[in-house]
This record gives C-alpha cells, structure tokens and sequence, in this order.
C-alpha cells in the first residue's frame, strides 16, 4: 500500500516510521523544510505538563511517550548517528495548588514515570541545589525526561531517506484533495502536480483547518503561539527540569537550557514580543537564581495545534474512506506523537489498537 502523508512535524514523520515498518512505501509532502515546524519549536517534554489537568485521553497516549522513545532511539541511532538524547533528569514543581491533586493523581494512577514525591527543603536542595531559597518544599517527579526533540525530528528524517520505499518531498505544499465518490484519488500541489495514493493522511499541525472547506467539515484547530528562550550552560549544570505557574526549565545534557513557554493567538505569526521574554526571563530567575549569569544563545516561537481539550483527531475522515488524519495536538504533540502514530497505524492497517480509540475520532468533527 502506497501512503501519501501531509505534513513532516513529529505526526507525520512517526506516522511515516510506523507504516514503513509494516511494509508500506510513503511519499511525505511538507510545504517548508521537514520538521522546523512546532516539532522543532516545542520544549521535549516528554509528558504533559500536570498531567491531572488534562483530558484522560491525552494521558493515555503520552504515557507510552518515553518507553516508546527510547525503543525507537535504540532502533535509529546506529543507522543515523543522531541520539534523540532522551534526559531522564526528574521534574520539580513549586504550584503548592497542586501538591495535593498531584500525589492523588500519583495514587490513583499509578503509572511509573507519574510516581510523585512531596519534598521538603533539605531534600529539595540535594535533588537540585540551584533552586531559589524561598522555595520551601516542591513536588518531586523522578522519572519524568526530556527529549531533544529537532534530534527526534533530524533522525528520524535521516532514516527515512535511507529507506527505498520512502520519499520526501520538502517545500511542496499540498493544496486540493481531488475526491471522487468518497474516496481521495489524489492530491495536488501549488505547482499543479498531482500525486497519487491508496491512502492519505493529514498531519498537517497548527494548519490543518485549510481542509475544512474541501472537505465540508469544521475543523477546530487554531495556531496557538508559544515562545522559547534558551540559555548555554555548562554541561550537565541543572539537574532537574523546573516547573511554577506553567513556566519551565528544560535542561539538555550538553547544558543548554530551553525555557517557555507563552500562550498567544496571533495566527501564523512567529515574531518574538520583548514583554513575553521578559516574563520567562522573570519565571525561570524566580526559580533559579543563577541562571542569569548565563548567556541567552536562541529564542524562537512556535505553533501548536490547538484543539477542544487538547485532545487530537486520529483516525479516519469523515466520509472519505482512505483519508486518515493525525493532527490537533496542542500542547503535547511531542509526547502524543509516538502513539498517536502507532494507534493510526493500527487503525489503518485494520489491526488492534493500543488504545480505545473512540475519544480520538474525527466522527466528533461531525457532532
Ligand atoms: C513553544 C512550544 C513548546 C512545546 N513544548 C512541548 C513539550 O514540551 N512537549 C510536548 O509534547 N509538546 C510540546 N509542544 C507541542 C508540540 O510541539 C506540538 O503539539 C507538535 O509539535 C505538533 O506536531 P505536528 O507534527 O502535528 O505539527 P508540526 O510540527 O507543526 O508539523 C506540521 C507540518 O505540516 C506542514 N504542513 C502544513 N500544511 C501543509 C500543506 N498543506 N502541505 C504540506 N505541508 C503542510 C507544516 O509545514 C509542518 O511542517 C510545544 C509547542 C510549542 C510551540
């Protein structure tokens, strides 16, 4: 089966990863250069950020977000040379709201990278001595990590290209979905191209509402922007990602540290505002004091995929029976993105899936 898949962020590379696994080719179309897009921009983190916050069904697909990571990373490194550099370095989160929701959440729940401990100072100065005295106690996540996410994204678009039965073609944006009898024939892009395929897939991030109108469905998903900062320390210097007031400190292995994030509707809009860094700046001085006596090296803005709940859309079309779409991730594409694009292969493929995926479906774009 000949796949074609709009869209090269983390959806539509893993969604790529999984069918070529089961043997079948793909063409992957992106309108820019593949994987600079939100997949680039986001944090890494590979778990929601209060996970009790969310829709039960993002926690579902993300808890399968670092053991499946780490397979993959195992499985593409020694062909690509490019480690995702998955940093198990634990979570510290100092929203004292949350200590109680978060060690119920932990309780009930269960699951191994969600386990919590509540921390008082001494012990708090042990896991992470940078942390701002007036911090007195916090929640402790051990076993939350980070990925290096344009690492994820760089191999997996190097494996890619050495698969025969895989093509990329970057800079080429999709623009009509040719629909005969409630099936997609083909596509065809800006230049007039048209591209054939068995099946189809839409993954096409914060842009996916351009197929509404062609596909007569409202699709609910907005570009919802968010800015980064990132600082260069020395290596291995901040031992834990830090979490308050939905600000964090993101710490990679080589000591760059990735700090954010803002929430902006401004549409496809990716310029920096001077107000926005300052108040990261202030978050993360707030709980790290000593970070400012290191170098700002980047900055950037991204955009998510917003959706009602955070919850995506994977599945099939509504009406187009070879039409499937994996998009609507809002702010936890990065740690949805290995699932998500398993359970769509499993769809696809008619086999059994690693989730109910009822809470995915796009029927819901119907009701
Ligand atoms: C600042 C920030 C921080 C974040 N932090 C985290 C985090 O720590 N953890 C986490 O899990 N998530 C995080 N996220 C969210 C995560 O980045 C997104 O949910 C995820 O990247 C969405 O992936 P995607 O592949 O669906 O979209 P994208 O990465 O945006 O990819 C969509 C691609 O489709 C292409 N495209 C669109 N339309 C067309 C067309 N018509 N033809 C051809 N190509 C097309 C685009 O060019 C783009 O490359 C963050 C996001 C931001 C912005």
């Amino acid at each position: 089966m000949h796949i074609a898949i709009i869209g090269a962020g983390i959806s539509g590379l893993m969604t790529a990863l999984e069918l070529i696994e089961q043997g079948c080719s793909v063409t992957i179309f992106d309108q820019q250069q593949v994987g600079k897009a939100a997949s680039w921009a986001g944090g890494g983190i590979l778990s929601p950020m209060y996970p009790w916050r969310y829709d039960p069904a993002v926690n579902a697909l993300a808890k399968y977000a670092k053991p499946l990571y780490q397979t993959w990373n195992e499985k593409l490194a020694p062909q690509t040379g490019i480690d995702f550099q998955i940093h198990e370095t634990g979570m510290l989160i100092f929203d004292e709201d949350d200590f109680d929701i978060g060690l119920n959440y932990a309780k009930q729940h269960h699951e191994p990278l969600q386990h919590a401990e509540y921390i008082q100072r001494e012990q708090l100065e042990q896991i992470n001595p940078f942390i701002h005295k007036k911090y007195t106690h916090a929640l402790y996540f051990p076993h939350l990590a980070n990925a290096r996410n344009p690492r994820v994204l760089q191999s997996i678009q190097r494996y890619l290209k050495q698969q025969p039965q895989v093509k990329i073609l970057e800079h080429c944006p999709i623009e009509k979905l040719n629909i005969q009898k409630q099936k997609l024939i083909s596509v065809t892009d800006l230049s007039g191209q048209t591209h054939h395929a068995d099946a189809f897939v839409i993954a096409a991030g914060a842009w996916s509402k351009h197929w509404e109108k062609q596909l007569n469905i409202h699709i609910p998903v907005e570009p919802i922007q968010g800015q980064m900062l990132l600082f260069k320390t020395p290596e291995n210097w901040l031992p834990t990602m830090c979490m308050n007031k939905v600000m964090y400190l993101i710490p990679r292995m080589d000591g760059h540290i990735v700090c954010g994030s803002s929430m902006r509707q401004v549409g496809f809009n990716l310029s920096l505002d001077e107000n926005i860094k300052n108040n990261i700046l202030d978050a993360c001085f707030d709980m790290v004091p000593e970070l400012a006596h290191f170098p700002i090296v980047q900055q950037w803005a991204g955009l998510r995929p917003s959706s009602p709940n955070g919850v995506p859309f994977i599945g099939q079309a509504p009406f187009i029976e070879n039409l499937w779409f994996n998009f609507g991730h809002f702010r936890n594409g990065l740690c949805m993105g290995a699932a998500s694009a398993k359970l769509l292969r499993q769809l696809m493929l008619n086999q059994t899936p690693l989730e109910n995926p009822d809470a995915y479906s796009p029927l819901r774009l119907m009701s």
